[in-house]
Parts: C-alpha cells; structure tokens; sequence
C-alpha cells in the first residue's frame, strides 16, 4: 500500500495510490490549534482503518509539503509556521520500517502533471500551483530541475513589486503575496467590505456577478499574474504552461483573461511563440499522486 499526503496550507490530505490512480481519500482542514504531527498520524491511522489495512502493509509515505524541504526536514514552510522541523524523522518513530519522503508541495503536483495529466506531452514545460501560496516547477527537455540543496523553484517568493506587500517569507512583494488564491480573496473582500471568512464557491459567485468596483481588483490580479508568468516565460520559453491548486475552481473565468493579458504587448521579451496555458487535469489529487512518485 503506498500512501500520499498532501500538506496544505490550511488542509491536509491522505490518500491511497495504487498504479497511478488515487482509490482512496480523506481530508482535513487544519486551523491555527492543529497539531500537524498528530493530524497526520490520525489520518494515516483512520485511512489504514477504513481500508481493513495493517501497518505492516505501508510500502510508503510520501509527503508533499509547500515551502523548502531538505533531506526530510521542512526547512521553511511560512504558511504552516513550521521552521526547521523534522518531519521524517518525527513519523519515523511510530512509522519506523516504512520508506518516508517529503518533497516540496508544487514539485509533486508537477511530476503528477508531467506523468499523468496535462504535461504529459511537453517537454519544456512549466507547473505553477495557486492556493494559499504559489509553487511550481521547471521541466526542461522533460527533466525536472532540482537545485541541489534546498526545493528551489520558489516562484511564489520572486519580487514583483519593490518595497511591496509583506509575505509570510519575510521579504516584501513577492509574487504570492498579489497572485496567490489567497491574496484575490482578500482584495475582493477588501473592496467590498466583507468581513467574513468566504469559501471558493462564494467567490467565484461574487466574481461572476456584474461589479464595476470588482473589475479594478480583478484587472489588477490578472495584471499581477501576467507578470509573474511573463517572467517564467521570458527565462524558460515553455511550450505549456499548466495551472493547478484551487485556481482550477476558477480556471474558466480567470485562464481566458490571463492568456490575453500575456499576450498584450511589451509583457513578454519575446512575444512570438508565447506558450499555451492550460489548467491542470489531476485537480486537488494531484499532491497526493505526486508524492508517491
Ligand atoms: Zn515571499
């Protein structure tokens, strides 16, 4: 039995692989008390349960986790607070005979992509992950890039506005910070005073409701995501771009706009052969898949 975990940074995700495909699943949403640590055994715990299987029967664990991973440790996750914590070696005593791995969230999702679903023909493609942050990864000549010591790739942290707003990383307006899930939601709720906390479904709802003072913010998301990604294109020249995490929710509003944006001049060194840009097909399962592999 192979495990996939998939760390968010306000859900976790435990799932069951079997060649390719996910068979089973089971989520959580975690909230600021969350244990992570002990969420994560419950999971795995209540999945074995569920599915009649034995400890014994773990062939892996595999983790996907966003931030910088190195060796099993979570170096830098900002969005989980979590800093220099040895996850490995933490499920490694209760999981001791079980083969455990974590790697960074955006590169598993992408290997998933490249592996099962929409970059499976590309060979110079790129992945971005949009949810609470952002995350991606770099597949040139159908190899993923790795640095060597932490995840690298952190799309999410590249500067797109000098002295900008202030991330959870510590640095000032990183990409994240304007074209993340996250940061949308915020402005919307900003604009038109919304106290609330509000789900997926509420805001797609709003941003298809007809609001002059909506068009602002979403001209500036869409402007703030073209840069970013104009920046990837420009060093990369990717023949796919795919897009995944909970902008899928929103992919039919947001994709068309964002192609044409990207298209418009001056946003890109070289305008011709501008990459297509397509939602992700594994969805929210693509965490899970990627871990594994
Ligand atoms: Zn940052």
């Amino acid at each position: 039995m192979k495990i996939g975990i998939d760390l968010g940074g306000s859900h976790i995700a435990v799932g069951i692989v079997e060649d390719g495909k996910l068979r089973y699943k089971v989520e959580e949403d975690l909230n600021k008390e969350s244990n992570l640590l002990e969420k994560m055994k419950e999971l795995i715990t209540r999945t074995l349960i569920e599915n009649q299987g034995t400890r014994e029967e773990i062939e892996k664990v595999g983790i996907a986790c966003p931030g910088t991973i190195s060796n099993g440790n979570i170096i830098k996750a900002g969005n989980l607070k979590l800093y220099h914590f040895p996850l490995v070696e933490e499920l490694k005593k209760e999981f001791a005979n079980t083969e455990i791995t974590l790697r960074n969230d955006g590169k598993c999702a992408a290997l998933a992509e490249k592996y099962y679903g929409s970059l499976k023909k590309a060979k110079d493609c790129i992945f971005i992950n949009f949810g609470t942050g952002i995350g991606g990864a770099v597949f040139l000549e159908g190899k993923l890039l790795e640095p060597k010591k932490y995840s690298g790739f952190e799309i999410g942290h590249m500067v797109i506005e000098k002295g900008g707003r202030q991330c959870t990383c510590g640095k000032k307006g990183c990409f994240e910070t304007y074209g993340s899930i996250r940061a949308l939601k915020q402005e919307v709720k900003k604009e038109l005073h919304i106290e609330k906390d509000i789900t997926g479904k509420e805001l797609l709802n709003i941003m298809l409701e007809e609001n002059e003072n909506l068009d602002k913010v979403m001209q500036e998301y869409i402007e703030n995501l073209a840069i970013g990604i104009g920046n990837l294109i420009d060093i990369f020249e990717p023949e796919i771009i795919s897009i995944g995490g909970s902008f899928s929710y929103y992919d039919e509003l947001l994709i068309p706009k964002l192609t044409t944006k990207i298209q418009e001049k001056n946003m890109t060194f070289n305008e011709e052969n501008l990459p297509e840009i397509v939602t992700a097909e594994l969805q929210n399962d693509a965490g899970i898949l990627g871990a594994i592999l």
